[in-house]
């Protein structure tokens, strides 16, 4: 039977990853966060001592690492990189991996043979545009700058890592213009996307609205 893709794409913060987890839980669905994937390679290069905008470089480490998810958890060459890659170091370099077309297009081949392996919700910035223009239901799922930032604050704050408004507010702009005006890849709506705003809606709001939304499209 052909394998099912919900594919989730929106800008950070707008509660991706929460969202898609708890939403393929619900569906009995596994889940992929494509941003892990540029983050592995980026933390590799940067443990490497790759210089970031050396793409033949980047490619070399992309192809030779080997990246793989376990539930929640995210090995680089069997090592548990799961905190490491979300180090802001990573956050900030980030970008120059995300750029490069032949990784884009490495790790987009990447992501379909892990998505041809059952039914998959996908998350990051090209999942309906890109990785998967078939699958049958594609989620754009946004929220204000504002309400975006806040709960980043919200996040760290939890997590002992308190941050000022205006800081996250500042470095959002920022992956916001680089996530949007990349070469290849950018951010966007694919035109068949359903968006959801969820400035306004808890976690539970959001995942029980696209769960109704995922079963009306799997009844047709
Ligand atoms: O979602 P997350 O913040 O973990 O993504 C890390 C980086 O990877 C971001 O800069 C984002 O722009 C990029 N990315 C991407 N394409 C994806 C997923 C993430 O370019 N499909």
């Amino acid at each position: 039977m052909e394998k099912m893709i919900v594919a989730i794409d929106g800008p950070a913060g707008a509660g991706k990853s929460s969202v898609t987890r708890l939403l393929a839980e619900r569906l009995g669905f596994q889940f992929l966060d494509t941003g892990a994937m540029y983050r592995a390679v980026t933390l590799a290069a940067i443990h490497q001592g790759v210089d970031l905008h050396d793409e033949p470089a980047l490619q070399t480490i992309a192809t030779e690492i080997e990246i793989v998810f376990d539930g929640e958890e995210v090995f680089i060459d069997g090592k548990n990189s799961t905190a490491a890659i979300r180090e802001p170091e990573v956050t900030r370099s980030v970008a120059s991996v995300a750029n490069a077309p032949s990784i884009r297009s490495y790790l987009v081949d990447l992501q379909r043979r892990i998505a041809a392996q059952g039914n998959f919700v996908c998350e990051g910035r090209d999942q309906g545009t890109v990785a998967f223009p078939d699958s049958f239901c594609k989620i754009f799922l946004t929220a204000s700058p504002r309400a975006r930032a806040q709960r980043r604050v919200e996040q760290l704050s939890l997590s002992g890592k308190p941050v000022e408004f205006e800081a996250v507010i500042r470095d959002q702009e920022m992956r916001d213009q680089q996530d949007s005006t990349r070469e290849v890849g950018r951010l966007m709506k694919a035109e068949d996307a359903i968006e959801l705003l969820t400035d306004d809606l808890t976690l539970v709001e959001v995942v029980s609205e696209l769960e109704s939304i995922v079963r009306q499209r799997m009844e047709h």
